[in-house]
């Protein structure tokens, strides 16, 4: 079973490769049972739509070094993202 820092980083790698069979039956998995992670995930097929269309000018002229920096980037999101979302949770406590 995934965690959310492996579905998210898996989301990441997506974006610039094809998925295993088992890779893509674990995120439709987790995606399932996560909210969280299901909406990273339009997050990211918004970003690829991004870089698909705006690719030629972000990525120039270094695109492999740029990519492993956006991926880091990604995942520095995904971090963020979950632990906000348990944030929201504890500040959601009654009194
Ligand atoms: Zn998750």
């Amino acid at each position: 079973m995934l965690n959310c820092e492996e579905t998210g980083r898996l989301l990441s790698q997506g974006m610039d490769r094809h998925l295993q069979f088992w890779e893509k039956a674990g995120l439709r998995i987790h995606l399932k049972m996560c909210r969280k992670c299901s909406q990273f995930r339009n997050y990211i097929l918004k970003l690829k739509e991004l870089t698909q269309r705006e690719g030629p000018t972000l990525f120039e002229p270094e695109e492999e070094k740029l990519s492993d920096e956006v991926h880091s980037r990604i995942l520095d999101a995904v971090h963020k993202h979950i632990s906000s979302g348990e944030a929201e949770n504890h500040s959601q406590k009654p009194t």
